[in-house]
């Protein structure tokens, strides 16, 4: 069985610090896994070792069956691999349109483009030539997935999208997960809220201090197990 990414053993962290250790993780194509876990359990750094933006000490990422982990991140960029930041990271001086344009740069041949991602989210619409400055989070947020879709990605790294956010806004960036599947990416979503990450999802892993504690298909999960999993121990 050959996956879209396998990270295998993975070890990474910032200076002498080990945020991750032996993290092995499976995606398939198509598929939408969820990584949750507490605050500080490695989810982010898990993401940025993927995109190569954190130094990897050992292990490997293999990406379409070639081992990326010391590929350079616009080269794993070019090769389909697009991260939506926790915190947006959206160009304030620029309008809605730049900011998407922005994220086209480097585009891969896809479906993604203007008006292909205001059709997923309408409510970019109206703003396309607004500061994107003046958006309200929810509007920043669904300008973060789109710039990242206009790359055309294979696989989409999404972390935190529900940050600082009304549930119900959440949701409504949610539902549009299955459409961007539909269009060819596969997701991996860190997400911090457990039922939102299980309902949003084909399967989950869990990190508990730089550890997976558990990976289970969602709809099989035992919601005790991953409770103890995220805590460390019985709640
Ligand atoms: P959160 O939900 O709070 O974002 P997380 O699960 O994403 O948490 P990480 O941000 O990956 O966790 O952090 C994992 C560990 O690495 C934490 O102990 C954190 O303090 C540490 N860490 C994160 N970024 C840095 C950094 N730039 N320099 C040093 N240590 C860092």
């Amino acid at each position: 069985m050959s996956y879209l990414l396998e990270v295998r053993d993975l070890v990474a962290g910032y200076g002498n610090f080990r945020a991750l250790s032996n993290v092995s993780i499976v995606v398939n194509e198509g598929e939408t896994v969820a990584v949750v876990g507490a605050n500080g359990a490695g989810k982010t750094t898990m993401l940025r070792a993927i995109l190569g933006q954190v130094q990897v000490h050992g292990g490997s990422i293999w990406f379409r069956g070639e081992d990326v982990a010391t590929v350079s991140t616009s080269r794993r960029v070019q090769q389909g691999i697009t991260l939506v930041p926790e915190g947006r990271h959206i160009f304030p001086s620029l309008t809605v349109r730049e900011n998407l344009l922005i994220g086209g740069h480097a585009r891969r041949s896809g479906p993604w483009t203007v008006e292909k991602v205001v059709q997923t989210f309408p409510l970019l619409e109206p703003l396309l030539d607004r500061s994107a400055a003046k958006l309200s989070g929810g509007e920043q947020q669904a300008l973060a997935i789109g710039r990242a879709l206009m790359s055309n990605p294979s696989l989409l790294l999404f972390d935190e999208v529900s940050l600082g956010l009304a549930p119900v806004v959440v949701k409504q960036l949610y539902a549009t997960l299955p459409e961007v599947t539909r269009q060819g990416t596969t997701a991996v979503v860190v997400e911090q809220d457990i039922h939102q990450a299980i309902a949003m999802s084909t399967r989950v892993y869990c990190l508990l201090e730089g550890r997976v504690s558990l990976s289970a298909l969602s709809s099989e999960i035992n919601k005790e197990k991953l409770t103890e999993a995220y805590f460390g121990a019985k709640v």
